[in-house]
């Protein structure tokens, strides 16, 4: 485990260097407190610190203080202080150390305190794993890995206000397999859940790095594509749609072609979320009417009938909003 060493006596830094050496720590030195913080504000930072309480620029405990006002990783800090008074311990605990050593220390004292320390930091190291690990199942789907629609629907509210502000075009795909339920009938469920781990896998090679596909529902896929006007979106659909069908799924003795069918629709300012949904859904059924493995925009004529009867009501002056 890596550990910082803050202190500006050369003979202190030195040899609390060769202790922590001699028992397997990675060592990084600093000379001064304002040192100590940006290598405890940086990338990969030791997790545990040794830090004097008088040096020049911050001292100990106005390190402490900082470094738990920060946000980075949670930092296990011990004092290390020529002053032993009730006062300077307790104030080193308020400012937020978790342990504090008067100088000079006894080294079996010193590596017995480190130990404490490493167990605590292993233990938050443990905590933010499986953290890390609950957040991703509860945003991604276990067959395929790709985000859920918890996760998928995350992004497209992301980036429909990051639309919202910029007026740059966003649209949206919804994909969903032909005839899903054949596969299963035919060939059993544990082949069906390959061929949609298959055609997750198949359909981020369509897309832009900035794209997001998400597994919406059963066999159902959205596709959020920022800064993508529908004209666009249909290229990309229609990418989706061939990149599928012209490729044979096959594992094992099975063998058979998939297909899938794309519905379009990109989204206006005002628009909401679930119409900008609804839209999609209704191109995906048409695509699904007109014969299915195809790509269809979603139509204007709903919202515009909508608008023509607003426009032309009577009393449009005051009904509109
Ligand atoms: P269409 O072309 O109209 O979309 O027909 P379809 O058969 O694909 O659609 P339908 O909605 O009738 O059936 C969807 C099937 O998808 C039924 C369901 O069992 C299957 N399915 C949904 N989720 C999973 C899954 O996680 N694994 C497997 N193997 N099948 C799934
Ligand atoms: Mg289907
Ligand atoms: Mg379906």
């Amino acid at each position: 485990m890596k550990v910082l060493v803050a202190d500006d006596s050369t003979i202190y830094r030195e040899t609390l260097k060769g202790l922590l050496l001699s028992w397997h720590y990675e060592v990084v030195l600093a000379s001064d407190g304002d040192e100590a913080m940006a290598i405890l504000s940086g990338q990969d930072a030791p997790r545990l610190a040794l830090l004097d309480s008088v040096m020049p620029g911050l001292s100990g405990p106005e390190l402490c203080q900082a470094v738990r006002a920060g946000h980075q990783a949670y930092t296990y800090i011990i004092l290390l202080s020529s002053r032993g008074e009730e006062d300077d311990v307790a104030h080193g605990f308020e400012v937020g150390a978790d342990d504090y050593l008067c100088k000079p220390f006894k080294e079996f004292e010193l590596r017995a305190r480190l130990r404490a320390g490493e167990r605590i930091v292993r233990a938050q190291e443990d905590l933010m794993r499986a953290q890390d690990a609950l957040r991703f199942q509860a945003t991604h789907d276990s067959v395929t890995q790709l985000p859920n629609r918890r996760g998928i629907m995350e992004v497209l509210k992301r980036e429909l206000h990051r639309s919202s502000r910029s007026q740059e075009p966003l649209s949206i795909c919804m994909a969903d397999l032909d005839h899903f339920k054949r596969v299963n009938d035919a060939h059993g469920h544990l082949v069906g859940d390959e061929v949609l781990r298959w055609v997750a896998t198949l359909m981020p090679g369509a897309l832009r790095q900035y794209d997001a596909i998400g597994r919406y529902g059963g066999e159902e896929f959205l596709v959020v594509l920022p800064g993508c006007s529908e004209t666009c979106a249909l290229e990309v659909g229609e990418r989706l749609r061939q990149r599928v069908a012209n490729t044979v799924f096959s594992s094992g003795p099975a063998k058979f072609p998939v297909t899938m069918s794309v519905g379009v629709c990109q989204w206006h300012s005002g628009m909401a979320i679930d119409e900008l949904l609804n839209r999609a859904d209704q191109a995906l059924y048409r695509a699904k009417d007109l014969g299915r493995n195809r790509v269809e925009l979603a139509s204007h004529s709903e919202r515009e009938s909508k608008i023509k009867a607003h426009s032309s009501a009577p009393t449009t002056a005051t009904s509109t909003k």
